[in-house]
């Protein structure tokens, strides 16, 4: 249960908080009042923190693939955790994972 802090009613739990041009999960209520997931807005901070650093990616050889292992503050930034399927686009200079869930079959 979350009220909202204006009219008082329940708020709806949704996915699609948008948070400086992050997707973020939250709450919102009819009267369009919002309150983020403070997890949420946590793990931004972390990802700007650890960009200070540089936030990479390492390749990894696997059989006749390779493997690419993102850090966990990628992976709590966008809730990724295993056997997911992610599209990659390829754009001038590199790739973008594009960030649809969809299942791996085991
Ligand atoms: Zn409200």
């Amino acid at each position: 249960m979350h009220k909202c802090n204006i009219c008082g009613k329940e708020m709806n739990t949704v996915e699609d908080i948008n948070l400086k041009g992050f997707v973020i999960h939250g709450w919102r209520c009819e009267c369009g009042n919002e309150h983020s997931d403070p997890r949420d807005v946590d793990n931004i901070v972390k990802y700007f923190k650890a960009l200070k650093k540089g936030v990479e990616a390492t390749v990894y050889k696997s059989g006749n693939s390779i493997s690419i292992r993102l850090p966990k503050v990628i992976a709590d930034l966008y809730h990724l955790n295993s056997n997911f399927k992610l599209p990659i686009e390829t754009e001038p200079g590199g790739i973008r994972l594009k960030i649809v869930k969809q299942k791996a079959e085991a």
